[in-house]
């Protein structure tokens, strides 16, 4: 999980989104802290967590932002997206109407964000699968129309969580190198 000594080549800035208890904060947990827990909370304080890994011998520090329970107030600020280089656009795959507001959520993050920023649809809870809601496919299909990379994951099992943001990460990587 990185050597605090090490010098930071690149800081990338990543946001969380999606609707409340997709598994956001969860996610964010697995990632920077290979924590998971059953009955978190919606998130107070935090703004961001980091977690500096290495692609191609630079050391990268990802900077990734949770939305700290704004969603459900609809009151995620551009100064949330600001900066950002990458997004992590989550529902929750037992959840259709998660899904069902991913469109919404990929409209104001192409208003608020930079044009380049690189974005992931990552279905999330894939545990759960006797509670499917939406198939994987027609998740796939959407993120192939709309130009999205796309993994489902389990916070709680640690599937695919890794592989979700290095995929963002070295993407972000190859367009600034
Ligand atoms: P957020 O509101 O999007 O930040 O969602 P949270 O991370 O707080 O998670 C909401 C609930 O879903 C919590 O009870 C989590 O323990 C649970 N959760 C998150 N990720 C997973 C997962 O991958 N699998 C399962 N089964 N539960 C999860
Ligand atoms: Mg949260």
């Amino acid at each position: 999980y990185g050597d605090p000594s090490q010098k930071i080549d690149y800081v990338f800035k990543v946001v969380l989104i999606g609707d409340s208890a997709v598994g956001k904060s969860q996610i964010l947990a697995r990632f920077a802290r290979n924590e998971f827990s059953l009955d978190s909370k919606a998130t107070i304080g935090v703004e961001f967590q980091t977690r500096t890994l290495v692609i191609e011998h630079k050391s990268v520090k990802a900077q990734i932002w949770d939305t700290a329970g704004q969603e459900r107030y609809r009151a995620v600020t551009s100064a949330y997206y600001r900066g950002a280089v990458g997004a992590m656009l989550v529902y929750d795959i037992t959840k259709h109407q998660t899904f069902d507001h991913i469109p919404r959520w990929l409209e104001e993050l192409r208003g608020h964000a930079d044009k380049n920023i690189v974005i992931i649809l990552i279905g999330n809870k894939s545990d759960l699968e006797n509670q499917r809601a939406v198939p994987t496919e027609d998740a796939k299909e959407f993120a192939q129309k709309e130009g999205l990379f796309f993994l489902e994951t389990s916070a709680l099992e640690a599937t695919n969580v890794e592989t979700a943001f290095l995929t963002v990460l070295t993407e972000i990587f190859s367009i600034v190198n």
